[in-house]
């Protein structure tokens, strides 16, 4: 039997791996994809991780990933469905139909990207809509582009597209931006890039690909690709009726990570906080272990 059932690697889930490792506790880390690092990975840049000023996503995630695994951490591949508590022991179950038993678990699963549910954005999602530009970003060269958003991934996503694309258009709804105010300052300075603001997406046009991005208030560009960075959604679907949830469907927790169920913390992106930021997952991450571990102790 594990001590500590993790789920999730990204910064959050391998911060608790290493915490637990550490503490000498018998730990797993269920991963929803192979070798995965969550979200960083498809960060270009990020440039407020103390001590690796500007480095890319994908390497920072890959070094937290060589930590656990330098510690002896193991992982498993599966996406946990369902999680029973029995005699205080949790009995987590996989989409596959594997099953693993532990004292506890830290729930760090992240959060996935929030759709925009108009027309034509499922139909040429892969065709020219995409919601990661440093994955696809490269199809894109010398072509016309739009970043839909006005948070900080939506402003990194159009300062990287700017590198590639012949023209970025920055399509937000309101007329101030949420992300960083360094990164506008950034991208006024770029020629072709151009705010396009009050603008509500109603609609993604096209034969084969992408065509035409059409606003609400009639207005309309031509675009080779729409990139979405519309925000996140916490991956909390199959939590119901196992710790309590926010409005939001955030895991209500403090810094320590205890949830409402005994045993079972959660950490990173998925839990309420103010701040969702690489280097609060990894704060959570050791938090969470931590409490597992005096939780352990303690029964
Ligand atoms: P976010 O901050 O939640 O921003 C989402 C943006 O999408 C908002 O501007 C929002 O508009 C807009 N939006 C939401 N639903 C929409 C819809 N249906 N139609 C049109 N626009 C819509 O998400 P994020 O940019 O992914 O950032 C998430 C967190 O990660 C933040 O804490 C951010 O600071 C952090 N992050 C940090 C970095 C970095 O430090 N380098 C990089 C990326 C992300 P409104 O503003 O009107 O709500």
């Amino acid at each position: 039997m594990l001590d500590v059932l993790i789920i999730g690697s990204g910064p959050a889930g391998l911060a608790a791996a290493v915490y637990a490792k550490r503490a000498n506790l018998k730990v797993l880390v269920a991963e929803k994809i192979y070798c995965g690092t969550g979200q960083i990975a498809e960060s270009n840049l990020v440039d407020n991780y103390l001590g690796f000023s500007g480095i890319n996503g994908y390497e920072l995630g890959e070094k937290f990933r060589e930590h656990a695994i330098s510690l002896g951490v193991e992982f498993k591949e599966g996406e946990a469905v369902r999680f029973e508590q029995e005699e205080g022991i949790w009995h987590v179950t996989f989409a596959n139909g594997d099953a693993q038993e532990s004292k506890t678990v830290i729930y760090a699963a992240g959060a996935e990207h929030r759709h925009l549910d108009i027309a034509g954005e499922k139909e040429f999602s892969g065709k020219g809509v995409s919601y990661c530009a440093t994955c696809d970003g490269a199809f894109f060269r010398n072509k016309v582009c739009a970043v839909i958003g006005g948070g900080d991934t939506a402003l990194d996503d159009a300062l990287y597209l700017s590198d590639i694309s012949s023209k970025v258009y920055l399509v937000h709804r309101r007329d101030a931006f949420r992300g960083s105010a360094k990164t506008v300052e950034k991208l006024k300075q770029k020629d072709n890039v151009e705010f396009v603001l009050s603008a509500v997406p109603s609609q993604i046009t096209g034969t084969e690909k992408v065509q035409t991005l059409q606003l609400a208030d009639g207005r309309s560009l031509d675009v080779d690709g729409v990139f979405i960075a519309a925000g996140m959604i916490p991956m909390t679907g199959k939590l119901q009726g196992v710790a309590e949830l926010d409005a939001g469907g955030y895991v209500v927790a403090d810094e320590t990570g205890k949830t409402s169920a005994a045993g079972f913390f959660a950490a990173g992106d998925v839990r309420t906080k103010a701040l969702r930021q690489v280097i609060t997952a990894v704060s959570d991450g050791a938090n969470a272990a931590t409490s597992a571990e005096h939780y352990i102790r303690q029964q």
